[in-house]
C-alpha cells in the first residue's frame, strides 16, 4: 500500500504551513488502523525545501512516524531513501544541503566512513542545475577534498516526454514525470519543472500538479483519469502568476473540482470569504496527516486522512 504525507502545504512564503513537500511510505502487505504496525518498506520524499528539516523534525513525534526519529530525538534521515525534485525553488530543494551533510558526517557508515547515500530523481537538466547553481555552494568542498553530486546521493536522471526513461517506480506503483507550465524564460516550458501522475497496477491514479500555471488543456486527460487530484493554488488573483490562481482552480469542470484536494496555498486559508470557493474542491490538503492513496477497503477514502 502507498501512502502519501504532505510534510507541508503551504506556498514558498507561508509561515503557518511548512513548504509544500510529500513523503510517501509504501509497505509490501496492506495494514488496517490509522497506525502502522511497522516501518515502511520504501520511502520517497518529493521535494525537501528549505522549511523540510523543520517539518520532518515535528511529523516524527506523530504516532506511527517514530521510525523517522534516532534515539537521540534527531532526524534519521537514512528513513528516507529516495528524494523526487520538481524544480529548483528553495522551497522545494532547501534542505537538501542539511540532508547530505548529515547522511555524511552523522549518518555515515561507522566502519568505511563512507555517507549514506539515498537516491536522487529527476531529470538531467534539473540535477545539472541543482547541482550547479544551487546545491555546489555548500557542499562542494569536504575537510580537504572537493565533492560532487554523486558523493551525496545516488543519482537516478530521467528524460521528460521520453516512454521508458520518464517514470520511476516505488514498489509496484509507478511515477510518472510530465512538465508543468510553471516560471518561464522566454516560452512555456524552457525552465524546467515538472508534476507527478501515480498509477497503482491494480487500478487507480493520482495526479499531482507540482507548482503550475492554470493549465487545464494539458491536464485534463491525466486528471480525469485520476482517482484523486492534488492541485497547487494561491488563494489570491494576480497577473501573469506563476501558480494556478482560486479563480482559475474553480473554472475546472465539477467533477474535477468535487476528487480535488488543494495545496501549495497561503497564510490566509482560513479566511471566512473564501470558505464558498473553497466548498467547491475536495479540499484543502491537511499538512503531517497520511493519506492512503489507493485503499482497498471501501471505508476508506483517499481524501480522508488516516491520523
Ligand atoms: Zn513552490
Ligand atoms: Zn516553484
Amino acid at each position: 500500500m502507498l501512502t502519501m504525507t504532505f510534510l507541508g502545504v503551504g506556498s514558498a512564503f507561508a509561515k503557518r504551513n511548512y513548504n509544500a513537500n510529500i513523503l510517501f511510505e509504501l509497505w509490501r502487505d496492506e495494514w488496517d488502523g490509522n497506525v502502522p504496525p511497522t516501518p515502511p518498506d520504501d520511502t520517497l520524499l518529493v521535494d525537501f525545501g528549505v522549511t523540510g528539516p523543520l517539518a520532518l523534525y515535528a511529523l516524527k513525534e506523530r504516532p506511527g512516524f517514530e521510525y523517522l526519529r534516532t534515539p537521540s530525538g534527531g532526524i534519521s534521515y537514512p528513513a528516507i531513501r529516495k528524494v523526487f525534485i520538481t524544480h529548483q525553488h528553495a522551497d522545494h530543494i532547501g534542505g537538501l544541503e542539511e540532508m547530505a551533510l548529515m547522511n555524511t558526517f552523522v549518518f555515515n557508515d561507522r566502519n568505511t566512513g563512507k555517507p549514506h547515500k539515498p537516491e536522487v530523481i529527476s531529470t538531467i537538466n534539473i540535477l545539472v542545475n541543482l547541482w550547479d547553481h544551487s546545491l555546489k555552494g555548500g557542499l562542494n568542498t569536504i575537510q580537504n577534498r572537493y565533492a560532487l553530486l554523486q558523493d551525496y546521493f545516488f543519482i537516478r536522471a530521467l528524460i521528460a516526454c521520453k516512454p521508458g526513461h520518464n517514470t520511476f517506480s516505488v514498489g509496484p506503483y509507478v511515477f510518472e514525470i510530465f512538465p508543468t507550465d510553471h516560471v518561464h524564460i522566454e516560452r512555456k516550458y524552457d525552465w524546467p519543472s515538472y508534476g507527478l501522475f501515480v498509477s497503482n497496477p491494480k487500478g487507480g491514479a493520482a495526479f499531482y500538479s507540482g507548482d503550475t500555471r492554470f493549465d487545464y488543456p494539458a491536464y485534463m486527460r491525466m486528471m480525469e483519469r485520476a482517482t484523486i487530484c492534488f492541485h497547487d493554488c494561491q488563494l489570491f488573483d494576480q497577473q501573469e502568476s506563476v501558480h494556478a490562481t482560486l479563480s482559475e482552480c474553480r473554472t475546472l469542470p465539477a467533477a474535477i473540482k468535487q476528487k480535488t484536494l488543494l495545496y501549495h496555498y497561503g497564510d490566509g486559508f482560513d479566511d471566512k470569504a473564501l470558505a464558498p470557493a473553497l466548498a467547491e474542491f475536495k479540499g484543502l490538503a491537511r499538512p503531517q496527516e497520511r493519506y492512503h492513496l489507493f485503499p482497498v477497503r471501501p471505508d476508506r477514502s483517499p481524501d480522508r486522512p488516516l491520523t
